[in-house]
């Protein structure tokens, strides 16, 4: 029996594990994706090469259709893209959008809803965070973090009024084993998220560190804590009620680097060393911008986002130099 059809907008490391959980579960999932390499190595090898913690890789099976190839109306659409990518998204699946159709979502940062409110009607965006971690290795591969059911997630629907779909979507991911919690709190649980990356991805990326060195690192406390209070004084301000207090915050901090996952890199890791842009704009950018809206300077917010921007520009200055040393190597061996 088919329980949900599931289109995943993005086919990533998140998309993946979330779309392939699903069809696991007894799901009908089609997987929309826009990056020609991954695609071309789906199809050529016949589905998706799928590992848990490095361990038995093994080949997947799985629906695959771009933007511009699909035209299905499933029950829901899941987003999984990075928070800079999904507007191209939107802009090439319009067409198959329409008036019933459901967006869930759980990605990093904020400013994905103000985007989906341009093409879902709010009482049918459910959003929320996903405490999972998940490594796309290369095209065609992905490596899952963790047991099977480890991990756990939070979704919230934008009006705060849980729906039928709700429920269903809900059920399904619980089936998935990524043990959901459903909260009435929409803004606060997506920010209380955002607040915990501003941390754990925003440290470990710029340093290129595993979270167990942050954990372990005897200002770590001090670090977090003065992230924790600036991004808490904000929320504070604009009315946000976060779901954790400021100390179960920092407690969060430490068992998930220290304990859950000292030797996983943060997912804007991934993004820093394959040279792709990180979120940071998103996240501690984010905290930063919604200070200023309540006359709060975020300084150390600001400070952290800039200097993921100079570590991107000092990768990106080096990757160039590489090249044309390659280039002028590779000229004068031929003449
Ligand atoms: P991802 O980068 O793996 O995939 C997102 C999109 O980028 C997909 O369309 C994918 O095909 C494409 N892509 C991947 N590598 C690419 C490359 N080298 N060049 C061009 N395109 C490429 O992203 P993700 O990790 O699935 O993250 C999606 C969202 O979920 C983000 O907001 C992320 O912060 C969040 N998230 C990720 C994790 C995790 O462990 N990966 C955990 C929680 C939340």
């Amino acid at each position: 029996m088919i329980l949900m059809e599931f289109a995943m907008i993005g086919a990533g490391a998140m998309g993946l594990r979330y779309g392939i959980l699903l069809q696991e579960a007894g799901n009908d999932v089609t997987f929309i994706d826009t990056w020609e390499p991954h695609i071309d190595k789906i199809r050529d090898q016949g589905g998706v090469y799928v590992s848990r913690d490095h361990q038995n890789r093994h080949l997947t099976p799985i629906k695959l259709e771009t933007p511009e190839s699909y035209s299905g109306d499933p029950d829901m659409f899941i987003f999984f893209t990075k928070q800079m990518q999904l507007q191209d998204y939107l802009d090439r699946c319009a067409h198959f959008f329409n008036d019933h159709s459901y967006a869930f979502t759980a990605m990093n940062g904020m400013g994905h809803i103000e985007k989906l409110q341009r093409y879902f009607a709010d009482d049918k965006i459910i959003a929320g965070t996903a405490l999972i971690a998940t490594v796309l290795n290369g095209p065609g591969d992905v490596d899952f973090m963790g047991k099977r059911g480890a991990g756990k997630m939070n979704m919230a629907n934008f009006t705060e009024q849980p729906d039928e779909m709700t429920h269903r979507l809900f059920d399904e991911l619980e089936k998935a084993q990524m043990h959901p919690t459903l909260t009435t709190n929409f803004k606060g649980t997506l920010m209380t998220k955002v607040i915990f990356n501003s941390v754990i991805n925003t440290l470990c990326t710029m340093f290129e560190i595993q979270m167990g060195e942050l954990g372990n690192f005897p200002k770590a406390y001090d670090l977090g804590r003065q992230l924790i209070d600036e991004a808490y004084d904000i929320c504070e301000r604009a009315g946000i009620q976060l779901v954790s207090t400021r100390e179960e915050e920092m407690t969060a901090l430490d068992i998930n680097t220290r304990i859950d996952m000292p030797l996983h890199y943060p997912s804007m890791y991934q993004d820093m060393i394959h040279d792709r842009p990180t979120e940071v704009d998103y996240i501690n950018g984010y905290i930063a911008d919604l200070g200023r809206q309540y006359h709060y300077e975020a300084k150390t917010h600001r400070f952290l986002t800039n200097l993921v921007h100079l570590a991107e520009y000092h990768r990106a200055n080096e990757k160039a130099a590489h090249e044309a040393a390659s280039i002028q190597a590779a000229t004068s061996t031929a003449s």
